[in-house]
């Protein structure tokens, strides 16, 4: 009987793992109408369709706060050169006011299922990039959040800068041009890819990433049949603009 209960064990274990799980991008904005990308109201959608997570876009602000908005300027202005005194002005398409990482983190906890994928976007230079990370970090430990957050970057810097300040971190790198055991040598979780990286560019290395025991994610993943593609190949994650449409399958 004990055999046979871990067994069955095993058995789950694997097929869970097997499962491809999906990763809101931006949030879920993607509604009818559409709401602001990166805004507390996607998240807040994402956390009703209980994807595994919610993917954000984290910079920093003149003086050092930290804010969630993709491009590098909100309505022409400049965030890292903005005091955020004067950065909170501006609105996103929804009428919000550009989100603090504090309060995306916030909103954030009140799911128990969807985590954060926060994404650290490079900065002018390594110092600031460090910075970013550092108050990240603590804003995330402060918030008793570790558990709930997990990190991808553009940035090579970012990736390792945050595995030094918290080996425990899950990180994962965004750009594509790294080799799944390049990766694995500088002791970062997971490849985070452009799925044609897998599907064209290095078709071996969704393949060599699972092998090395490495996280494998994709972005941005909005059409069905490449969706399914990659399932087949056993991805891990598939980060899309249309996780409603993909939940059905
Ligand atoms: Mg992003």
């Amino acid at each position: 009987m004990k055999k046979i209960l871990f067994i069955g064990a095993v058995l789950s274990t694997i097929f869970l793992s097997a499962q491809t799980q999906l990763v809101a991008h931006r949030g879920f904005w993607k509604t009818n109408p559409n709401t602001a990308q990166n805004s507390i109201e996607s998240l807040k959608n994402a956390q009703k369709l209980k994807v595994y997570g919610s993917e954000l876009d984290v910079r920093m602000s003149k003086g050092g706060v930290l804010v969630v908005n993709h491009d590098e300027h909100i309505n022409g202005v400049e965030v890292s050169e903005t005091l955020f005194k004067d950065l909170k002005i501006e609105k996103l398409s929804n009428g919000e006011q550009i989100p603090t990482f504090e309060s995306y983190l916030k909103q954030g906890k009140k799911s128990k299922i969807v985590k954060l994928i926060v994404e650290l976007k490079p900065a002018k230079n390594p110092e600031l990039e460090n910075e970013l990370v550092a108050k990240a970090l603590k804003m995330v430990s402060d918030k008793k959040m570790q558990n709930r957050v997990e990190y991808i970057s553009f940035s090579l810097n970012i990736c390792k800068e945050i595995k030094k300040k918290n080996p425990k971190a899950i990180v994962q790198y965004l750009a594509g041009d790294q080799s799944p055991s390049e990766i694995k040598n500088l002791g970062i979780d997971g490849i985070d890819y452009h799925f044609n990286v897998f599907l064209e560019k290095q078709p071996t290395w969704l393949e060599e990433a699972k092998n090395l025991g490495l996280i494998t994610n994709v972005w941005t993943v909005n059409d069905v049949a490449v969706y399914q593609k990659l399932v087949e190949m056993g991805v891990g994650f598939v980060t899309t603009d249309i996780p409603n449409e993909l939940l059905k399958y």
